[in-house]
């Protein structure tokens, strides 16, 4: 016995007839998209509704979730939500206060005491910067850490992590610090996105990506290992690695060395 077949009038694949029969028409994936999406004069509870607002979210971002997981399920999500404001409304002024004593206690040097080594890096971090994606935080009290060496702050600054008032710029040290102050509940929303950049001089072997990749240069070239990286949680982010070379007078792009994304 062969079965019926037919296709899809969403996407085209070839389906059993049984299937189109019993999903309208749609194979089995775009029944489940399709039960996603609620009807038109779906509403949330007003309950619900005031609750969203006084989150300060958006209640049409919380349509779909209600539809398919039920309002407990959504009630959930925004406890979660209000744990990671109250989290940010306690922490953020700490951390704040934190990295200002840090910059008074280390103001980055001026570019015209740097070692041309040093200065060789300013717009190499620049054109990293510049290239990366910027993170425009949807939840109203997310700050933006900005990790990144002493020398680059400015830098950072004058791009857009500077533009950005949630934005705290501290050194790795200053980062490695802060975490130590502050531990993160492991099952909470983060109040806080990262975004960082580094030049490793000469490149550390386990950084990530290396994997004990050998960097081989030309004869009297040295590698630098230039990474940037943005995490917006625990599950999403990721970073990029180029091999940068330094001749002594001038440093040049070399190669992509890894590209890690979730
Ligand atoms: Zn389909």
């Amino acid at each position: 016995m062969t079965d019926a077949q037919t296709t899809c009038t969403t996407c085209g694949t070839l389906i059993r007839q049984f299937t189109a029969d019993r999903y309208q028409g749609l194979c089995v994936l775009c029944d489940r998209d399709a039960a996603a999406i609620p009807p038109d004069d779906f509403k949330l509870p007003s309950e619900l509704l005031d609750r969203i607002k006084a989150l300060g979210q958006d209640p049409d971002l919380f349509l779909e979730m209600t539809w398919c997981d039920g309002v407990p399920y959504t009630l959930g999500f925004l406890n979660k939500i209000e744990e990671s404001q109250k989290l940010h409304d306690h922490w953020a002024p700490r951390l704040r206060a934190f990295a200002k004593q840090c910059r008074l206690d280390a103001p980055p040097p001026s570019p015209a005491v740097l070692a041309p080594r040093d200065l060789a890096k300013l717009p190499i971090y620049e054109a990293s910067i510049r290239r990366s994606e910027r993170i425009t935080p949807s939840r109203r009290s997310e700050a933006l850490f900005c990790s990144i060496p002493l020398i680059a702050i400015p830098v950072a600054l004058r791009c857009w992590p500077g533009e950005d008032e949630r934005t705290v710029v501290l050194t790795p040290d200053e980062w490695n610090k802060w975490q130590k102050i502050y531990k993160h509940p492991d099952d909470a929303f983060w109040w806080f996105s990262d975004v960082w950049w580094r030049i490793d001089d000469p490149p550390n072997p386990g950084a990530p990506g290396m994997d004990g990749k050998k960097l081989t240069l030309p004869e009297g070239e040295t590698p630098w290992l230039v990474t940037a990286g943005l995490m917006m949680g625990p599950m999403s982010g990721g970073s990029t690695s180029e091999l940068w070379s330094w001749n002594g007078t001038s440093a040049r792009f070399v190669e992509e060395v890894s590209r890690i994304y979730a």
